[in-house]
């Protein structure tokens, strides 16, 4: 039986993250589970006695990774042990075809993870996921910054035709709100300045243990934080934007005015076929820009879309045009054999999806670029990331860390990762920004 120690080294584990940033989280939980269970944690994989790959499992270029991943670290002989998405989607089937895996562990069962190091079992995957905070251990941070994203719920009870989430992570299951604020605070005490809330939906949280979505209670508490300059919130989900959450985030001053509300599309047609609200969402976008000063707005298309027509696109290109988002990425249709999507008739072909895909980008290119332009000679309130004898290098409160733009800042003052600062800007480009910070 393996046991903690090799020949009375303890045993170095090493781990790839794959995914969003809420595997990430997840990562880095497991990483607390076995830095308090005494093993050793390097960031170095090729120095490590057992690998984990927290994989991703979300459409298949994601799988794909994730198996090349498993594979280039077995074929030169490392144990690994297969996490998350993956193995939770395939369950027995992946133990067949990748059986040189050292172990499998679901994303209902990562607290299991010393169990399968210790060699006590190889496989553990429930077939109906049921997710729990690791609460007990102090999540190891991988990734910190002058930002850390805190996860305040897992799972999802939606069911959008396309998506495989809830079958990989189950029901939602909010944290209490002591538990998101103790997190927090210790992040502040570790010299965070931007919290960065996540969940599939994190306008949903607290449904199942308060009776109703309670972000804005969340947010009052964390807003109390004195050490935490900016809360951030990501991933909205249309019909739960209601004004009490709007007017909240509108009135506390830590929340930054950024919302990232996945749309997938405009056309009414094709969002009943993805199962999603039937809700005006022009009329959406029109009240959150009513009610929140200065909002930077990021949302999400899907081109492609089973039975999506010339009519059902042009109705999203025009969409486009008139609500003129901050922020826009466009996914191409990925068909999943296990969603009910993947099982409707009218299949785009790859040449239309892509072709429709590089429309809108090529749209968002002059949208971006105008927005950021108009930008110029205004005073924008700016998180610094990075400082450099060369450079100092920030983030306005209008861009997320790592999907939207910086601020290359021209400046001789002193600064500080973390800070924030009122940067005017001088000149802008499609994603990033230059500035200045005003004597
Ligand atoms: S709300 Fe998001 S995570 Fe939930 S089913 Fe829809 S796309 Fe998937």
């Amino acid at each position: 039986m393996e046991t903690k120690t090799k020949q009375n080294n303890i045993l170095k584990i090493g781990l790839i993250s794959l995914g969003c940033p809420k595997n990430l989280v997840d990562s880095e939980n497991l990483l607390g589970i076995l830095h308090q269970d005494g093993y050793e944690i390097t960031l170095d994989e090729q120095n490590a006695d057992i690998v984990v790959v927290n994989t991703c499992s979300f459409i298949k270029e994601a799988e794909q990774e994730s198996v090349r991943t498993i594979l280039n670290l077995t074929e030169v002989g490392k144990k690994v042990i297969i996490a998350g998405c993956l193995p939770q989607k395939h369950g027995e089937e992946l133990r067949k075809v990748i059986p040189e895996a050292y172990g499998f562990v679901g994303t209902g069962d990562l607290h299991k993870i010393s169990d399968i190091i210790k060699g006590n079992s190889s496989f553990e995957v429930q077939k109906t996921p049921h997710h729990r905070h690791i609460e007990d251990a102090k999540r190891f941070h991988i990734s910190i910054g002058p930002g850390a994203y805190v996860k305040i719920a897992e799972g999802c009870d939606y069911s959008c035709s396309f998506c495989v989430i809830p079958s990989l992570r189950g029901k939602y299951t909010s944290r209490p709100i002591e538990s998101v604020v103790k997190e927090a605070q210790e992040l502040a005490k570790e010299g965070v300045s931007e919290i960065i809330l996540i969940a599939q939906d994190t306008t949903n949280y607290g449904k199942d243990i308060y009776g109703k979505p309670s972000l804005p209670a969340l947010l009052e508490k964390l807003n109390d934080i004195d050490e935490i300059s900016w809360i951030r919130i990501m991933y909205f989900y249309p019909s739960l934007a209601n004004d009490e959450l709007l007017d909240t985030m509108a009135r506390l001053e830590k929340v930054v005015k950024y919302i990232d509300i996945p749309l997938q599309h405009s056309h009414p047609d094709i969002l009943k076929m993805m199962n999603r609200p039937a809700i005006d969402n022009g009329r959406l976008i029109e009240k959150i820009r009513e009610k929140i000063n200065d909002v930077a707005i990021r949302t999400v298309f899907i081109t492609g879309f089973p039975g999506e027509t010339e009519q059902h696109f042009e109705h999203l290109y025009n969409f486009i045009e008139k609500y003129r988002f901050d922020k826009l990425g466009v996914f191409e249709y990925s068909k999943e054999a296990s969603t009910v999507s993947g099982k409707l008739k009218g299949q785009v072909s790859a040449k239309v999806k892509k072709y429709r895909k590089n429309q809108l980008m090529k749209l968002q290119q002059g949208i971006s670029t105008e927005i950021n332009q108009s930008l110029i000679g205004k005073t924008i309130p700016s998180i610094i990331e990075t400082v450099s004898p060369k450079q100092v290098i920030g983030r306005t409160y209008r861009d997320a860390p790592e999907i939207d733009g910086l601020v290359y800042i021209n400046t001789t003052e002193s600064l500080t990762p973390g800070d924030i600062v009122n940067v005017k800007i001088t000149h802008a480009t499609e994603y990033d920004l230059k500035g200045i910070i005003p004597s």
